[in-house]
C-alpha cells in the first residue's frame, strides 16, 4: 500500500463510535469491517480520530474548568504514532516521553522543548544530553541522575531545566506490574526518608540547573480518586517544605497519569471530572499554605487513546479439544500483550454476527501455551475467516508490539470524521526482518 493510502468507508466514523460501545451485531459493522480487512489485512490496528480529539476535550475541560492552571501532556508511551501524538498535540496536548526515542518522536511531531518533559528512572547519557539540547524539562530520578545532568548541561554551554521524580509512598491499588508510586517501587525519590527533599538541597548547590518543578505517577488504570488524594496532599506538603526550609518555589506540581478507562463490559470507574472535583479542596488548602498557586500538570495516556483503538484480526481456524473451543486468530500477544503480560481484560466481539452464543477461548498466533487474548467468552457461531474485534486497544496496544516469532508488526489506519480511513503505518514487509542483520562473510 502507497503511505497514507486512503479509501472512504460511508458510515465508518459512527459505526466506530457504536462499535466501541459494543454495539457491532448489525450489517453496517458487518460491512465495515470486513471492507477495512480486506483493504488494509489483518491483524490491523483501526483508532478513531473524533474518538481521540473527544478524550482530550474531555480530559481538558474536566480540569480546565476548576483549574485555571493546568497543563496536560500526553504520554507517548501509551500510543507514539506519529499520526495519533499530532492529533494530540493540536487538541492541546504537550509530550511525556520515556526515552530518547520519545523525545525523537516528539520533537518530530513539533512540540517545542518546553512543551516536553522527560521522564525516566534510567537515563543514558545520550538520553540526558538529547533531552537538555531540546530543552525540554529533564525529570531526574536519582542523585546520579541530578550529577550527570548538572555535568551534561556544563559540557553543552546550557542549562538544564529539571525536576524530580518523587516516590511518594502511596498505593493506588492496581495491578502490581503497574504500580509504581508504592514504597517499594523502583521509581522516584522518597518523600518519607528525606531523600526527595535533600535532592532539591543539593540541586541548588550544583551549577546549570534550573529547578522548575516536582513530579509523580503513582500507578496505571487507577480506577478510584483516593490514591491521587493523598499522593496530591503528600506533594504538597513536600512543596511547603521546600519554600519554608529552602525558600524555593516551584512553577509545577505534576501529578501524572494513571487514569483508568473501562474494559469490562458495564464496568463503573472514576472520570476525569471526579478526579477533578476531588483533588480541587486538597489543592485549594494545599495551595493556601503554600502561598503561591504552581502549574498542575497531568499525564494522562491510555485515557487520551485507549478507548479510540480497535485490533481487528481474522479467525484462521476454530479447533474443538475435550475441554474447550478454540478460536485460532491471526493476531496474538506480539500485537497486543497485555492480556499475556497483566492478564488485563478486554472485550471481544464477531461484527456482523448475531445468533446463539456458546463459550470459546480466542488463542493467538505465537508459539506459547500463554498466548491467549481471551479466555471463556461468549460468541456466536466463529467459522474460518470470519473476523474478530478487540475494542480499547489504543493504548499500550501497537505501542508495545514485537516481532516475536517474526510476526511482521501490524498495519495501522485512522478513520478520519469524514469516514475515510488513512493508512498511518504500513505493515511491515517481511524483508524488514532483514534489512539490519549482517552475516560474516567467512560464515560457512
Ligand atoms: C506511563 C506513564 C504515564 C501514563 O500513564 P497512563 O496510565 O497511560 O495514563 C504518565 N507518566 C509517566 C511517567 C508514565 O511512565
Amino acid at each position: 500500500l502507497p503511505a497514507g493510502a486512503a479509501d472512504v468507508f460511508p458510515g465508518a466514523r459512527e459505526c466506530l463510535g457504536r462499535a466501541g460501545r459494543g454495539e457491532v451485531a448489525g450489517p453496517e459493522a458487518g460491512n465495515l469491517f470486513s471492507g477495512l480487512a480486506r483493504r488494509f489485512g489483518t491483524p490491523l490496528y483501526i483508532y478513531d480520530e473524533e474518538t481521540i480529539r473527544g478524550q482530550i476535550r474531555r480530559f481538558r475541560q474536566a480540569f480546565e474548568s476548576l483549574f485555571p492552571r493546568v497543563r496536560v501532556l500526553y504520554a507517548l508511551k501509551a500510543n507514539a504514532s506519529l499520526a495519533v501524538v499530532r492529533i494530540l498535540k493540536s487538541g492541546g496536548a504537550r509530550a511525556e516521553v520515556v526515552s530518547g526515542g520519545e523525545l525523537y518522536l516528539a520533537r518530530q511531531a513539533e512540540f517545542s522543548g518546553d512543551q516536553i518533559m522527560f521522564t525516566s528512572s534510567s537515563k543514558s547519557p545520550w538520553e540526558i544530553d538529547a533531552a537538555i539540547r531540546a530543552g525540554a524539562v529533564l525529570n531526574l530520578d536519582s542523585f546520579d541522575d541530578l550529577e550527570a545532568a548538572s555535568e551534561a548541561a556544563g559540557r553543552l554551554g546550557a542549562r538544564a531545566t529539571i525536576s524530580f521524580r518523587i516516590n511518594p509512598g502511596v498505593d493506588p491499588t492496581t495491578l502490581h506490574q503497574i504500580n509504581t508510586g508504592i514504597t517499594e517501587s523502583k521509581f522516584g525519590l522518597h518523600i518519607a526518608s528525606g531523600i526527595a527533599f535533600s535532592a532539591f538541597e543539593r540541586a541548588r548547590r550544583l551549577p546549570n540547573l534550573e529547578i522548575a518543578g516536582a513530579q509523580c505517577h503513582i500507578g496505571s488504570q487507577i480506577a478510584s480518586t483516593a490514591g491521587y488524594e493523598e499522593t496530591a496532599r503528600r506533594m504538597l506538603a513536600l512543596l511547603l517544605d521546600l519554600r519554608d526550609k529552602l525558600d524555593l518555589t516551584l512553577r509545577f506540581l505534576d501529578l501524572g497519569g494513571g487514569i483508568a478507562i473501562p474494559y469490562r463490559p458495564g464496568e463503573r470507574i472514576m472520570t476525569p471530572e471526579d478526579l477533578a472535583r476531588a483533588l480541587l479542596p486538597v489543592w485549594g488548602s494545599g495551595v493556601a499554605a503554600l502561598g503561591y498557586e504552581p502549574e498542575l500538570w497531568l499525564e494522562p495516556g491510555r485515557f487520551l487513546v485507549g478507548p479510540a483503538g480497535f485490533l481487528l484480526m481474522r479467525v484462521n481456524s476454530v479447533k474443538v479439544t475435550p475441554v474447550k473451543t478454540i478460536v485460532n486468530v491471526d493476531a496474538g500477544f506480539n500485537d497486543l500483550i497485555r492480556p499475556v503480560l497483566y492478564g488485563a481484560y478486554y472485550r471481544v466481539f464477531a461484527p456482523g454476527k448475531s445468533g446463539p452464543t456458546s463459550s470459546v477461548d480466542v488463542a493467538g498466533v505465537i508459539c506459547e501455551t500463554g498466548d491467549i487474548l481471551a479466555s471463556d467468552r461468549m460468541l456466536p457461531r466463529l467459522c474460518r475467516g470470519d473476523l474478530l474485534l478487540i475494542p480499547d486497544a489504543g493504548a499500550y496496544g501497537f505501542s508495545m508490539a514485537s516481532e516475536y516469532n517474526l510476526q511482521p508488526l501490524p498495519a495501522e489506519v485512522l478513520v478520519r470524521s469524514d469516514d475515510r480511513a488513512a493508512v498511518i503505518r504500513e505493515r511491515e514487509p517481511l524483508e524488514e526482518f532483514l534489512r539490519r542483520q549482517r552475516v560474516p562473510e567467512d560464515l560457512l
